[in-house]
């Protein structure tokens, strides 16, 4: 099975096991699953713009 990448449009995350599946996309976090309506921030260490991106 292929590793797959979060579904957050500007996240490249891989999904691990800790993987959100919404709407049949897979997201890294719950923070990108949300798309990140609250500016809750990208779970995923370090240096992903996916936050800023999607909240300008
Ligand atoms: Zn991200
Ligand atoms: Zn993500
Ligand atoms: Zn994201």
């Amino acid at each position: 099975m292929p590793d797959k990448t979060c579904a957050c449009p500007h996240c490249k995350c891989v999904l691990g096991t800790d993987a959100i599946m919404k709407d049949g996309k897979g997201y890294c976090c719950q923070g990108c699953a949300e798309h990140h309506a609250h500016g809750e921030p990208c779970a995923s260490a370090t240096d992903c713009e996916c936050t800023k991106s999607a909240h300008g």
